[in-house]
């Protein structure tokens, strides 16, 4: 298989657009990385010229130590999976899978070997002589990965291969996906914007906001970890609360909503007055049935509680900003109830207010 190297890459389009600014990236022997970010931050940019379908403005690619700017997409050793399946509608199920091998003038024997293969791993043995209108959207997308598969790459790329099918298929099919990588064990470069999808597939995250690489790294880290308030908010449902605090200058964070003293470990030096953003996930927000202020807890008025069955989502308001707990789902809480939340506060964040980094102890 075979490592990804992006360096100091650039992507200006013919209209002006600069949609991949600096971009910097190893993608390692066998890893399954996920580049994730909203719409239009550049993912599928950055996929295509990885692919050789974009031109690159300036800055490398190269797949396993070869540069390959000007190798077209058929010289790179890399196979494609679309969002919209991209199979040739005329074509059944088998001559499509077969298509790239024959174009490449494989053995007879070899393409069946392979097809075979593929087709027993993702369950379409029986479907073989079917053509594509005949199938239903997992069933495509299983086509689309089976003609990857024969191709044996050293490079898989996935372009939202799963945006286009219902939930129930998608969470089968990423099920799907995660145990193909383990089957395979290949160098896999995929692209979401849904986080759940990339905390749940990729061994390493790369965040991207406007073309931008804002954070690179596995998805625990990332979660418990993040390195500026995009990263916060972007992955975990509910998003990371992120609170205005101001420092007193001898340890303490204040707000209207009351007063906290993180330990020394995450608390970085703050000059007096200074006003930070302080991240708490809504699973670090204890709530307790105190209504009397003490130490190291925020007013909190409830707004609304979704309840989720195994868990409920109660919506604060905490000096006039939302913020979300996750509670058990027998809490009970009702709206304009007010109740003292305790931050765990050896796992708070703080942000800079100003550019979003985080600010280390
Ligand atoms: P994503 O995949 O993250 O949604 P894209 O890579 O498709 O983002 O797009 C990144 C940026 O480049 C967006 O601002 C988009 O409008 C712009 N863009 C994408 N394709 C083109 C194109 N062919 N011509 C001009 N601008 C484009």
């Amino acid at each position: 298989m075979a490592e990804v190297t992006l360096s100091h890459v650039r992507k200006v389009y013919p209209n002006g657009a600069v949609a991949v600014e600096d971009f910097n990236l190893a993608v390692r022997d066998r890893e399954f990385l996920v580049l994730v970010g909203p719409s239009g931050c550049g993912k599928s940019t950055t996929l295509r010229m990885v692919a050789g379908l974009e031109e690159i403005t300036s800055g490398t690619i190269s797949i396993d130590g070869k540069v390959v700017n000007d190798l077209p997409p058929k010289d790179r050793d890399i196979a494609m999976v679309f969002q919209n399946y991209a199979l040739y509608p005329h074509m059944t199920v088998k001559e499509n899978m077969a298509f790239g091998l024959k174009l490449r003038h494989t053995p007879k024997g070899e393409i069946e070997e392979r097809i075979a293969e593929a087709a027993e791993v993702l369950g379409l043995t029986p479907y073989l002589s079917r053509l594509p209108k005949q199938l239903s959207g997992g069933q495509r997308q299983r086509v689309a990965l089976g003609r990857a598969i024969v191709r044996q790459p050293k490079v898989f790329l996935f372009d939202e291969p799963l945006s286009n099918l219902d939930a129930k298929m998608r969470v089968e099919m990423r099920e799907e996906i995660h145990r193909l990588h383990l089957r395979l064990d290949a160098t896999i470069l995929y692209v979401t914007h849904d986080q759940t999808e990339a905390m749940t597939l990729g061994d390493r995250i790369v965040v991207m906001e406007s073309g931008h690489i804002r954070q690179v790294d596995d998805p625990v880290r990332l979660y418990n970890e993040p390195a500026n308030c995009f990263s916060a908010s972007f992955i975990g449902t509910p998003p990371m609360n992120l609170l205005p605090m101001t420092a007193d200058g001898q340890g303490r964070l204040t707000s209207e909503a009351g007063t906290l003293m993180p330990p020394q470990a995450v608390l970085p030096a703050l000059a007096p007055g200074q006003t930070v953003l302080v991240g708490i996930r809504p699973e670090q927000m204890i709530q307790t049935a105190d209504r009397a202020p003490f130490e190291n807890a925020l007013l909190a008025e409830v707004d609304i509680v979704e309840q989720m069955g195994a868990e409920a989502y109660v919506h604060f308001n905490v000096a006039g900003v939302r913020m979300t707990a996750r509670t058990k789902p027998d809490w009970g809480a009702r709206h304009g109830e007010r109740y003292y939340v305790q931050p765990m506060l050896d796992r708070l964040c703080l942000f800079d207010v100003a550019s979003g980094e985080r600010l280390y102890a």
